[in-house]
């Protein structure tokens, strides 16, 4: 385990979970790879970064997801990703992005 930190891998972003301030503000999702490939390709062409394989281990930060996009777990209250959701907020393109995803995959 190296280190057991993760980092958000959008590009200019550099939130880790091992940073104490954001603890509890800022959670972590990792690729949505339990919804099937489309939409790890999907979150990819998001993240625009070349030269980038998105791995099960690698994480976005919930700055980066409107927050309509986010569940909460019953009893929990844990932040999840409602499913189909991607990222759409990131510095390099602060206005956000209003419309809805409508990809057609393939
Ligand atoms: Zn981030």
């Amino acid at each position: 385990m190296p280190g057991g930190g993760k980092i958000c891998a959008a590009f200019g972003c550099s939130n880790t979970n091992i940073k104490k301030h954001l603890k509890g503000k800022v959670s972590f999702h990792s690729f949505p790879f339990t919804w099937g490939e489309e939409y790890v390709k999907a979150w990819k062409i998001r993240l625009k970064r070349e030269n980038f394989e998105p791995t099960r281990h690698m994480v976005v930060c919930s700055e980066h997801f409107e927050e309509s996009c986010f569940e909460y777990q019953n009893f929990t209250g844990r932040r999840q990703l409602k499913h189909g959701s991607e990222p759409t907020i990131f510095k390099h393109n602060q206005k956000k992005e209003r419309q809805r995803t409508s990809y057609q995959f393939k």
